[in-house]
């Protein structure tokens, strides 16, 4: 093996720079060339690659972001698009890519593999949701973003008897709301995976005023449909009976924004260096993850299309200890 190239694709994740990172120092260390596609699998259809030493990639391990860029390519999922893509690489004599990033982005690698391309996938996605994998850069940093918001509204909340419903990200899958919210000790967690009622939100909340509490936190992942606009109309009509002042706060792209924190530089780092390794053994069509906490290799044909759900046995000891 000569050369190889690395993406970033589909959603930004905090952690994505530690990635390109360890894959461009661990491959140059085994005498590759390393190219850098700009902008996900959009880069490999306009053949926008350019040359990562390891001065490239200095000074990058702290910042959130991804420096090659990212996007979502629907072209990407178009047989003789992809067909331009591959022709790219085979011109500059790139044998084999690392595809950092979420599901989509793994099923986008799946493919590749299924059409001869040895690529290797690094699980990247604030989401935590990519199946053979514990968990994914981005989601640490992103879980404690929401959970500072949580925190700081708390103290405001405690001191004017307000409840607060923080609306985080999370389309599908809400790992982060459901992490954040029994981090921050909140009195309702609701997620895609297991939603509650708004006048099931509306009762919680009303119990936990006449038990005394100063405050209450819901924390809402953005894909639990009967959440947010459900539970203010509700609150307009039931206002004087649940107690609490109700305020919204919706964190939205912050929540993507973080500085990496450690977990995530090490996650990264280590993924990315196991990327690198996987192909010096001869792997390809493969995703490394981290599966009760050993590097483990899964096929990126079972990957595809799947969701890793979040835990909510979780949810039921949430709402215990929020008595
Ligand atoms: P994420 O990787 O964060 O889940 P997306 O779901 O938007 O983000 O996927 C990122 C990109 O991966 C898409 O814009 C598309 O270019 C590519 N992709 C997704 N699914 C496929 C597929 N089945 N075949 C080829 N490319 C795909």
């Amino acid at each position: 093996m000569k050369r190889i190239a690395v993406l970033t694709s589909g959603g930004d994740a905090p952690g994505m720079n530690a990635a390109i990172r360890a894959v461009t120092r661990a491959a140059l260390a085994h005498g590759w060339a390393v190219f850098g596609v700009r902008n996900g699998y959009a880069g490999l259809l306009a053949d926008a690659l350019e040359p990562l030493a390891a001065r490239d990639v200095g000074g990058i391990i702290q910042r959130g972001g991804t420096l090659l860029g990212s996007a979502r390519c629907p072209e990407f999922a178009d047989s003789a698009c992809r067909a331009r893509a591959l022709a790219h690489l085979a011109a500059r004599g790139i044998e084999a890519l690392v595809v950092i990033g979420g599901n989509g982005s793994q099923s986008g690698s799946a493919t590749l593999a299924r059409e001869g391309l040895r690529v290797v996938g690094v699980p990247s996605t604030i989401d935590n949701d990519v199946h053979g994998n514990d968990v994914s850069i981005g989601a640490d940093t992103a879980i404690n973003v929401t959970l500072e918001a949580v925190d700081r509204l708390r103290t405001t909340a405690s001191s004017h008897h307000r409840a607060f419903v923080v609306e985080t990200m999370g389309r599908n899958c809400g790992h982060i709301a459901l992490m954040a919210g029994i981090a921050g000790g909140a009195e309702v967690i609701a997620i895609p995976e297991r939603e509650v009622e708004a006048p099931e939100v509306a009762e919680r909340l009303r119990a936990a005023y006449r038990r005394g509490k100063t405050h209450a936190l819901v924390v809402v992942a953005e894909g639990a449909k009967h959440g947010v606009h459900a539970l203010l109309t509700l609150y307009g009509e039931q206002r004087a009976s649940i107690g609490f002042d109700l305020r919204l706060t919706r964190l939205g792209h912050v929540v993507r924004g973080g500085v990496p924190s450690a977990v995530d530089r090490v996650l990264a780092t280590r993924l990315g260096a196991a990327a690198v390794d996987c192909l010096a053994a001869g792997g390809s069509g493969v995703l490394v993850g981290v599966v009760r906490g050993d590097i483990v290799r899964t096929p990126l044909a079972e990957i595809a299309g799947r969701m890793r759900p979040a835990d909510t046995a979780l949810l039921d000891l949430a709402r215990v200890l929020a008595m």
